[in-house]
């Protein structure tokens, strides 16, 4: 069984209307983790609703989390942001209403193209309607509790003065250490500033202080009744922030803690350029504009969330995309091994209960690669298409998913293909030199393939039969055509390119080629 599957069973068996949460704190650039956390948490989210679950599906986007230090990547002006909420930072760029408007954009667009559906929640909004007050108010009550189930779970020195709350400062914006904690009275704790001086006090059922991570993630457990979430297995760890928050939610807030989905990272892998932003040659923007979503999506379901992924943006992608039109053929037309069951069941995942009615058109993606080298836009790769009989009773949702895949390849072919795959056909005979036995070699093919039918298999018979005949031989041969096309001595298969082309096109080449 997939193991989302495993999961939403047992989840059935402990709730009626199950809610899944993820989240993220949009303090910097949003790692491909990420991605990894909501296509994980929607996988969950599908299998219930197959199931026929009346699932729920909340993302939270930490808007009330602290800017920890000035990033490399932020002008020095930032630093008098440093401690402030990154909902009341300004955007460093300017066209987003705040900071963190500015960072989880790219992260929602991402989202929406790989079809995650989910209410999204900003953390700060709940502080500002109180929705943490009871369990505020729990934290401060208990307060010797937290500190002991800290010291025992994590298995750290006690810390006397640990403060489950920190209060916002009104005059500098700055999050304060700590508070007063023997001051504290429904709803008011007071504080004194260490940043400016300011002395005041705190509403806790107000935007006046946020719970610490360790308190702030079970209390979320306990606001919204959370059924699962996944989270980076960073979290998981013996003593980490799960296993606290596991006895917390129980113990100070008498709620249940979800069932817990770690998730192994993704190792992005390539030779992009690296962006100075990030520091890393491809970013999980780079991930989502070069690889098709469903394949994204598909690539991350197929192996269970604990094991490692490596995103390999050379010709891994062109892998990836086969596998997914390989499991996408295997679901309509059957015949799946009991090794591919769980594969192909991550497809039907990776469509969110959308599938298509009938087998959706397959170009192979290296052949779309090379197509999309010989044309110019869209409706050039359409008429290639269309003149090998390719795309003959295309429907809307074809030509969309075409329009996308195109997309991925372009952004692919100008960043991260390797040189291999790259060429362009010339517009104009290359200038270069053939031996005579070359010549020779490409003026006998004119009368043969004058004669033959335009399709892959009898060129590919004729340009190798000829070779074989010639003095170059079948490499040779190959090795001139390449030259008089795309003025290299290697390409894709000679066959399905050469088809690709206008016959008359190729004869005429030939022809200036031979003369
Ligand atoms: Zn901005
Ligand atoms: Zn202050």
């Amino acid at each position: 069984m997939h193991w989302a599957d495993v999961i939403a069973d047992e989840i059935i068996g402990k709730c009626d209307k199950p809610l899944i949460s993820t989240g993220i704190s949009p303090t910097g650039y949003i790692h491909v983790g990420s991605l990894r956390e909501a296509i994980t948490a929607e996988a969950v989210r599908s299998a219930l609703e197959s199931k026929g679950s009346d699932v729920r599906m909340i993302y939270l986007i930490d808007s009330f989390d602290p800017l920890r230090k000035r990033y490399e990547f932020l002008p020095g002006s930032f630093e008098e942001h440093v401690k402030k909420p990154i909902c009341n930072i300004p955007c460093p760029c300017g066209e987003h209403k705040t900071y963190a408007d500015h960072f989880i954009q790219p992260f929602l667009e991402a989202k929406d193209a790989i079809g995650v559906k989910c209410e999204i929640i900003w953390t700060h909004e709940l502080y500002e309607q109180g929705k943490f007050a009871e369990m505020i108010d729990a934290s401060f009550a208990k307060r010797d509790k937290v500190i002991e189930i800290l010291t025992e779970v994590s298995q750290k020195e006690k810390n006397e003065n640990y403060a489950p709350y920190t209060p916002l400062c009104p005059k500098c914006g700055k999050f304060v250490k700590q508070p007063d904690f023997d001051s504290y009275k429904f709803p008011y704790v007071s504080y004194k500033c260490e940043q400016c001086g300011h002395e005041g006090k705190a509403d806790i059922r107000k935007a006046d202080g946020k719970l610490t991570w360790r308190l702030e993630w079970p209390a979320k457990w306990k606001m919204f009744n959370v059924s699962a979430e996944p989270f980076g297995k960073d979290h998981a760890a013996a003593g980490g922030s799960y296993d606290t928050g596991l006895r917390i939610v129980k113990e100070i807030f008498g709620g249940n803690a979800p069932h817990p989905i770690p998730y192994e990272f993704v190792q992005l892998k390539g030779k992009g350029q690296m962006h100075k932003s990030t520091g890393s040659s491809v970013t999980g923007i780079d991930a989502i504009s070069m690889t098709p979503p469903e394949v994204l999506t598909y690539t991350f379901l197929r192996v269970n969330p604990e094991r490692h992924i490596d995103y390999d943006s050379e010709m891994g992608i062109l892998d990836m995309a086969d596998e997914y039109d390989r499991m996408e053929s295997l679901f309509f037309d059957g015949g799946a091994t009991e090794a591919e069951e769980n594969a192909v069941r991550a497809y039907e995942l990776s469509k969110h209960n959308r599938i298509p009615k009938k087998m959706p058109l397959h170009i192979p993606y290296r052949h779309l690669v090379n197509v999309v080298q010989m044309s110019d836009g869209i409706d050039g790769v359409l008429e290639i298409l269309k003149r090998n009989g390719d795309f003959d009773n295309a429907t809307d949702d074809d030509l969309a998913r075409l329009n996308q895949r195109v997309c991925c390849v372009r952004f692919w072919l100008n960043g991260f293909a390797p040189d291999a795959v790259k060429f362009s056909v010339s517009k104009n005979m290359p200038s270069i030199k053939l031996s005579d036995d070359e010549t020779a070699y490409l003026k006998s093919l004119i009368t043969s393939l004058s004669a033959s039918e335009w399709n892959a298999e009898s060129i590919h018979q004729i340009v190798s039969e000829t070779g074989k005949n010639s003095k170059i031989g079948m490499k040779g041969g190959f090795q001139a055509l390449y030259k008089i096309l795309i003025n290299r001595t290697s390409g894709p298969r000679l066959g399905h390119f050469l088809a690709t082309m206008k016959k008359d096109f190729v004869i005429q080449r030939l022809k200036e080629a031979s003369a």
